[in-house]
């Protein structure tokens, strides 16, 4: 990573603290509050990077020192990362973490620490934190992270810069995807299910992205031409695909998807497709169908997904809602 790349993101944070670096003002605490997946840690480390690297004469981190490769190896001994040890942080946590860092005081001058989920810090916790954001040692920056800025102690607020990391908007994420190697039409789809850049990274792993929406894809045509095949499709390749309840969800949300697209072929609207590789497919089906048939259709698919919550079996509701697509 790199400031540069981080800026196409987070714009204004990356320019406040880009700044900052510049003109060796960092403050002492920095709060970084936004939800899951906007790039808190990332920036943070890299805030690390710049604040250690010796041999950077920009904002922008060497990335070859012995300082910045040992953050980016995770083994820097002046940097440390504390995360909540089951439910919480825990007071001996922040405790150690001083004494780590009064211990080292001798041989190096900078500290660095980043805590995750700083709201999840217990009571005693955040006043031995406070103590120590009050009187270091060292010169030492202080980066909490959190997602619930209004769960964080208000004394440790005050004394700190909160940073605000916005999500990205669908164009954004639909970029960076694309920088990744995904294909355009997977893009889409994956910004239409998720609005979280490491969820959608997730998604992709091992293709299995790709795979899914190819058995959506093959079903949702035997539905309509060959019906015949469908169970077989669904024992075959669904069935295998979609493990737990959770990707079983997804899988229906994908067929809903379809159908959303189906209508919108059928009212002209093409512009918020996002099967966009199945024009031709979508033009066939549209015309052999009819608005009334494909609202039916997405109805039946809202109750298979209400239904997938209590506890029936996943197969059998999957069957039952193949025969109602196929009767529209
Ligand atoms: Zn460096």
């Amino acid at each position: 990573m790199t400031w540069e790349q981080l800026n196409q993101t987070q714009h204004k944070v990356v320019q406040i603290l880009t700044n900052s670096i510049k003109k060796n003002r960092l403050t002492h605490a920095y709060v970084f509050e936004g939800s899951r997946g906007t790039g808190k840690m990332e920036v943070a480390i890299q805030l690390g990077k710049s604040y250690f690297c010796k041999e950077r004469s920009t904002a922008e981190p060497c990335n070859e020192c012995p300082d910045c490769k040992r953050i980016s190896s995770g083994n820097h001994p002046d940097l440390h990362v504390i995360s909540p040890d089951g439910q919480s942080i825990k007071k001996q946590q922040v405790e150690l973490l001083r004494t780590e860092f009064s211990y080292r005081g001798m041989e190096s001058k900078q500290k660095f620490y980043i805590i995750n989920h700083a709201d999840k810090m217990t009571p005693s916790a955040a006043n031995s934190l406070l103590k120590f954001l009050e009187e270091p040692e060292a010169p030492t920056i202080a980066v909490l992270l959190t997602e619930h800025l209004y769960q964080m102690l208000n004394t440790i607020l005050s004394r700190s810069q909160i940073l605000t990391f916005t999500p990205l908007s669908r164009k954004e994420m639909e970029q960076m995807l694309k920088e990744d190697g995904i294909s355009y039409p997977i893009a889409k789809l994956l910004t239409e299910i998720t609005s979280n850049l490491e969820d959608a990274r997730q998604l992709c792993q091992e293709d299995w992205i790709v795979q899914v929406r190819n058995v959506v894809l093959q079903l949702t045509e035997e539905i309509y031409s060959r019906p015949q095949q469908m169970f077989f499709t669904l024992q075959d390749k669904w069935l295998s695909h979609f493990k737990g309840k959770e990707e079983f969800g997804l899988g229906i949300d994908l067929m809903l998807l379809w159908y959303r697209d189906l209508l919108y072929t059928q009212l002209g609207e093409k512009d918020g497709l996002i099967f966009v590789d199945q024009l031709e497919r979508l033009d066939h089906q549209a015309l052999y169908s009819s608005q009334e048939k494909i609202t039916k259709q997405m109805s039946a698919i809202f109750d298979a997904k209400r239904h997938l919550s209590s506890n029936v079996n996943p197969q059998l509701l999957m069957e039952r809602l193949m025969l109602r697509l196929q009767e529209g």
